[in-house]
């Protein structure tokens, strides 16, 4: 098959998911594609029962274990089904029957994550800021939590207004549950805090089609036997993610992502250049009145900057422009309008930079 000589260019890639993977990972698992060193076979030929496999996905955990301190109490799962999925199966496994669940829903993902959890019990909106229009999450004192819930759902990060949690909310004794699909391990996490932890990969760890869930371990005593199969953390958890054929190639990648935020310092590092990305994107949106930030600044996220123009009609032409220059996946969610700039662990500071820059001269030249 003859391939058309093409050249490459990589882009800035703002997307909010799949989005950018590093670089250095994506050439370690280009030069490895072929043939996994000492395998004699890719990845994605090997069977998920094989002993380089389950070095592989044990390396992969054990380094996720080490880079985010996830302590021995947890349990970690590679799943399939995407944050979606777990929606559904979170309450299944945890919300035990004649209890009831609280959800503090600060954006779609929540509204998602209750409609799903209503149709296996009883839930409680312990907290929601939809009358502001999502554009900040609660305060502490404006929660109504039940001590006796099963669990608090709380979103941490929401990707499409682009407001984040600065803090965790105090549950009490109550597990925390956290669907942290778009901000997971941008930052130092304690863990030990969470009942669970649960993210779709394809935003900070890796590539679509893994999720990873991390799982308080006395937690998995409420995984009722009568679940199906599939969809019970226990049986997930006995059988080390391997029930059945999990996404093998994903999970290889996330373990290089993992050795990656190694590499890189671990999350007091990414954390602080995380800050400083949007820090410097902010300061740029907040200088003259010609952009305006969408969401509240004391919930402003580090990882999903969404804003508008002062004149929403230009917003079209400033993605088209943008994207010619290069600074990929700006337009905004269709839910909210306006630009998006997703900038997770693996965005360069350099592409803020530029998109700073960019933002510049469109002002100057339509402002
Ligand atoms: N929760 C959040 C916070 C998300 O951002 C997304 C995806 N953008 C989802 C859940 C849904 O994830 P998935 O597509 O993996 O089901």
């Amino acid at each position: 098959m003859a391939m058309p000589l093409t050249t490459t260019h990589r882009v800035f890639n703002f997307s909010s998911g799949p989005a950018v993977l590093p670089e250095a990972v994506l050439r370690e698992a280009q030069r490895d594609l072929f043939e996994f060193p000492g395998a004699g076979m890719s990845v994605m030929e090997m069977s998920h029962r094989s002993k380089p496999f389950d070095r592989i996905l044990e390396g992969a955990e054990a380094t996720l274990r080490e880079v985010a301190g996830i302590p021995d109490t947890h349990a970690v799962l590679f799943l399939q089904g995407g944050a979606s999925l777990q929606f559904s199966m979170l309450p299944m496994n945890l919300l035990t029957a004649g209890a009831s669940a609280d959800y503090v829903i600060t954006g779609v993902w929540g509204e998602k994550a209750i409609a799903e959890a209503r149709k296996v019990g009883a839930v409680r909106v312990a907290g929601s800021t939809e009358a502001g229009g999502f554009r900040r999450v609660p305060r502490q004192d404006e929660l109504d939590l039940d001590p006796s819930a099963a669990f608090v759902h709380v979103t941490t990060n929401n990707t499409i207004y682009g407001s984040q949690w600065r803090a965790m909310p105090d549950v009490g004794s109550v597990p925390l549950v956290v669907d942290a699909s778009s901000d997971i391990f941008s930052a130092p996490m304690d863990v030990a805090r969470y009942g669970v932890i649960y993210a779709g990969a394809q935003k900070n760890l890796g590539p679509s089609g893994v999720t990873l869930v991390i799982v308080r371990k006395d937690l998995l005593a409420r995984s009722s036997p009568s679940l199906p199969t599939m969809l019970n953390y226990a049986v997930h958890a006995e059988q080390g993610s391997r029930y059945n054929t999990p996404n093998t190639f994903g999970i290889y990648i996330l373990g290089l992502v993992a050795a990656w935020m190694r590499a890189e310092g671990g999350l007091a590092a990414l954390g602080v250049r995380n800050a400083r990305k949007a820090a410097t994107l902010y300061a740029e949106i907040d200088r003259t009145g010609f952009y305006r930030g969408h969401a509240e600044v004391e919930s402003r996220s580090l990882m999903n900057v969404t804003f508008r123009l002062r004149d929403e009609s230009l917003e079209d032409a400033f993605a088209k422009a943008a994207t010619a220059e290069g600074l990929d996946g700006l337009k905004g969610h269709r839910s909210v309008g306006g630009l998006r700039a997703s900038m997770y662990n693996a965005f360069p500071e350099a592409g803020v930079e530029a998109l700073v820059h960019f933002m510049r001269e469109f002002e100057r030249t339509h402002g």
